[in-house]
């Protein structure tokens, strides 16, 4: 049996990394599962899953977890440093499900070790690629993206030769507001922007998708997943979500992935890698579907995803700031603090004051990310 330790084991994608393993008994053994503050659906995961051990990052949430194992013989943690050792403990694969820049030591942790790692946690490639990179060539740990588009350009690129890739295109469904105009985006509220016309996925990636900003990080991480060179990244929209990203060679060729929209046909690819298993995704049928349709992205109308391209090309620290800003931006989005187009103006003001500089370090990133947060925080007051 292969060990797995979920790292977001309670969330969209946790939770359906966990259907596959009560889907495939023998397949896995559960190592560790970790939450944030959702002692109850942690406890009830680890006890589901045969887990041996369940860290909860909120302190305050550790007593519910206790008394939720009672009786299971499950070992229970609390706070940021049991989450770093659930990714530390002994354990095959490591599926990174945590949201935002809070997997970032963790995920660390598990790379530092040399383990293999099913990563979904994007924000933690967008603001410490090089660190995480660099980590994983000292430690031999594998990556291996979960995120649908990489795991479908992982799925077709060629890894013996590189160089004969012209093009990565990663697909985009446009989100809920693919046909709304500017003014028409100005009072959407949180529900609107949650409702992603394809797929089903947690508050934050949502309102993501809505801004355009999912696709902006999408292409940081492609960029230190698949280094084909900046220009050698492209975006189409394509509403419809069956073909989930393409690589184009230069003879022409162009290779992509298909399938219906569901995430276990990824995370099932990641998690058995370099095996091909059985989901109980529905099929494609593509005559049913009838029309695929494509067309550029209209970046005036969704900046954050020009904002992610230039901070890309900026470097350095610039993608941490730009992932930073935006994670404090869509918190006050949610808490109905400042509105759908403020988004964009924060991220936007906060790369313009937040001086940019190299990213050698986690301690650089962890203080450049802290600076980031300060700084859309006061954009956000500013608003307010
Ligand atoms: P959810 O919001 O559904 O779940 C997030 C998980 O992370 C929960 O288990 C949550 O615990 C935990 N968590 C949140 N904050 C912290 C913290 N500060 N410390 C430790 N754990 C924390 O997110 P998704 O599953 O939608 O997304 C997870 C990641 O995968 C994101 O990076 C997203 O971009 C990426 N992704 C998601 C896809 C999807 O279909 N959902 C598709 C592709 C990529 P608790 O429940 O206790 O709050």
């Amino acid at each position: 049996m292969t060990s797995l330790t979920i790292l977001g084991a309670t969330g969209s994608v946790g939770s359906q990394a966990l259907d596959l393993v009560a889907r495939n008994p023998g397949r896995w053994q559960v190592a560790a599962l970790t939450a944030n503050s959702d002692a109850q659906g942690l406890a009830t995961a680890a006890r589901a899953s045969g887990a041996r051990f369940a860290a909860i990052a909120d302190p305050a949430a550790y007593a519910d977890l206790k008394a939720a194992l009672a009786g299971s013989g499950i070992e229970a943690a609390a706070g940021q440093e049991a989450v770093c050792e659930a990714a530390q403990r002994p354990g095959d694969i490591v599926l990174t499900a945590i949201v935002g820049a809070a997997g970032l030591a963790p995920t660390l942790a598990a790379v530092e070790r040399g383990a293999t790692l099913a990563i979904a946690n994007k924000e933690t490639l967008v603001c410490a690629g090089p660190v995480v990179t660099a980590a994983a060539l000292a430690s031999g740990a594998t990556l291996l993206p979960v995120d649908s588009e990489h795991n479908a350009i992982f799925q077709v690129f060629d890894h013996a030769q590189p160089d004969r890739v012209a093009k990565i295109i990663l697909t985009c469904s446009g989100g809920p507001f693919r046909t709304r105009s500017r003014a028409e985006l100005a009072g959407v509220s949180v529900a609107d922007a949650c409702k992603h016309p394809v797929w089903s996925m947690g508050a934050k990636i949502s309102i993501d998708s809505a801004t355009l900003m999912n696709k902006g990080l999408e292409l940081i991480e492609a960029h230190h997943l698949f280094p084909v060179g900046l220009d050698r990244l492209d975006v189409i929209i394509h509403p419809q979500s069956v073909v989930h990203s393409m690589v184009e060679y230069i003879d022409g060729s162009v290779l992509a992935q298909l399938g219906t929209p569901d995430m276990r046909i990824p995370i099932a690819y990641a998690m058995a890698w370099p095996e091909r298993i059985a989901t109980p995704a529905a099929r494609l049928d593509l005559a049913a579907i009838g029309r695929l349709e494509f067309e550029a992205p209209d970046l005036v109308r969704f900046p954050c995803l020009a904002l992610a391209w230039e901070a890309m090309r900026a470097g350095g620290s610039a993608p941490c700031i730009l992932n930073a800003a935006n994670e404090i931006a869509v918190a006050a989005f949610i808490a109905g603090q400042v509105a759908f187009l403020d988004i964009d103006a924060i991220v936007a003001a906060t790369l313009a004051r937040v001086a940019s500089g190299p990213v050698g370090s986690l301690g650089e990133v962890i203080e450049t990310d802290r600076r980031a947060r300060a700084e859309a925080r006061a954009q956000i007051t500013a608003r307010a």
